[in-house]
């Protein structure tokens, strides 16, 4: 089967007038699938040949834009990141709404110390990053969701933060189930109390077991062909074309916000499974200024090790303190080679990897806290980390860190650190006093998929 190769053409530019006239089509990473529309791909999720999916071409976000970011609302840019992507399957007024309500919260860079910002993601309904995507993405499938006859069921495994935002995501979306199965006493309480208080059609899933048993009982319903006649079934994993794409938004923010026009900032990522900072480098590709881009992981140090000697051997995952980041496999990376034709040494131009183990994680957000009186969550601080050391190499670059959720999210981890209480925000404390809902089911597929089947 032929397959363009991305070409980095403007295709799009409203304010120059230039509009390209091609219709996005992405194409599977393993090449063994046809090619879709963003339609398809979202409902899909994963190509059938197993591969992601990737656009056909890189479209140029316009260049005012990208050099002065800070002239434009946060909805324009959004709008205009997407609809290069999106116009053959969702009117402009259409985008418009759906961006406006997935960027209707605050992204604030907070100053740390003189060279170093953080970029505060948690500001949304779940306070972690994935809201963005999540939101983007249910607004999607939900208008996709008209043109199917029966209702479609979202069915999600999640270690921690994707089931809330997820669930947050689709709270009253109608047509719509979200079935999510969450490993028993594996996740944070406020972790679980997200999943518990979603809303009528949300429906969580205790699973006597851990992430991989719930891993392998959705895989298990997406190839039973007998499951998929009677229901449709969709993935919100973070693979997810319309959970991937949105995730730009906010390095433009980060540029709206950044005080030092003339220098851009190194941008410094924690990393599990690669979507974040895939975005990142897909925003840089797409016009937007950042110097250079750092994916900081924890003991998890599979592409670390890859850059340094182009050899990719995925692991079994080691638990960690910043626990959303403990992938030994990392889904999107396939992405990043993909979006750098597979050329190890332009990745390394635009990108470092570092690890840091939870000795060092847990020594420097002490520091941090008491040094700058600012108090970053595991997963920020390991980017923090990450930004520091490079930095230490570069003494004349300032840069940024994505602080990636909410540290009461973490709560308990967190005192123990600081020896001290956090405070529970008004959000979560609202999510007390809502009904909780929740069923308990052994670690097997059969029981899985008759609560599926009941739902029709
Ligand atoms: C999911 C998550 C990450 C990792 O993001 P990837 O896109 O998987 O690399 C980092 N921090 C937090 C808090 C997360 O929830």
């Amino acid at each position: 089967m032929p397959y363009l190769r991305y070409k980095n053409s403007p295709c799009w530019c409203s304010h120059c007038g230039t509009q390209l006239n091609f219709k996005m089509k992405f194409y599977s990473t393993n090449k063994q699938a046809p090619l879709v529309d963003f339609r398809e791909a979202t409902i899909l999720g994963q190509a059938p040949d197993k591969g992601l999916y990737f656009p056909e071409y890189i479209p140029a976000v316009p260049p005012s834009m990208c050099t002065n970011p800070g002239a434009y609302p946060k909805a324009e840019i959004a709008f205009e990141i997407m609809y290069p992507y999106t116009k053959e399957v969702i009117s402009k007024s259409e985008l418009q709404d759906i961006v406006q309500q997935t960027v209707d919260f605050k992204f604030p860079l907070v100053p740390v110390n003189e060279q170093v910002f953080s970029l505060e993601l948690f500001h949304g309904p779940t306070m972690a990053f994935k809201d963005v995507g999540a939101r983007f993405m249910s607004r999607c499938l939900a208008k996709f969701g008209q043109y199917i006859d029966s209702r479609i069921i979202v069915l999600v495994a999640t270690s921690g933060d994707t089931g809330g935002a997820v669930a947050a995501g689709f709270a009253n979306v109608p047509g719509i189930d979200v079935v999510i199965l969450y490993p028993s006493k594996k996740v944070s309480e406020i972790q679980e109390l997200q999943l518990l208080t979603g809303g009528e059609n949300i429906r969580a899933l205790e699973v006597i077991g851990n992430f991989d048993d719930c891993q392998r009982l959705v895989k298990q319903a997406f190839a039973d062909k007998d499951l998929c006649q009677q229901v449709t079934i969709s993935s919100a994993n973070s693979i997810n074309v319309a959970r991937w794409l949105p995730q730009q938004f906010y390095y433009f923010f980060a540029l709206q916000q950044w005080p030092i026009i003339e220098m851009p900032p190194v941008i410094s990522v924690p990393s599990g499974n690669f979507g974040n900072i895939c975005a990142g480098l897909l925003a840089k590709k797409s016009g937007l200024a950042v110097s250079h881009f750092i994916a900081a992981c924890n003991s998890n140090d599979v592409i670390p090790r890859f850059l340094v000697d182009g050899n990719y051997s995925a692991q079994v995952a080691k638990a960690t303190l910043s626990n959303a980041m403990d992938v030994g496999d990392p889904s999107n990376f396939v992405r990043i080679l993909e979006l750098y034709q597979h050329n190890l040494n332009a990745l390394k131009k635009d990108m470092s990897s570092f690890s840091f183990d939870d000795h060092l994680t847990a020594s420097c957000l002490k520091t941090i806290y008491s040094q700058y009186a600012y108090l970053p969550d595991p997963h920020g601080t390991i980017g923090f980390l990450g930004l520091q050391k490079y930095l230490q190499q570069h003494p004349e670059e300032k840069g940024i860190f994505l602080e990636t959720a909410h540290p009461v999210k973490f709560k308990q981890v967190m005192e123990q650190l600081i020896d001290q209480d956090i405070e529970i925000p008004e959000q979560v404390q609202n999510l007390f006093k809502l009904p909780q809902r929740k069923t308990r089911i052994a670690p097997e597929y059969d029981i899985l998929k008759s609560l599926l089947l009941e739902m029709r």
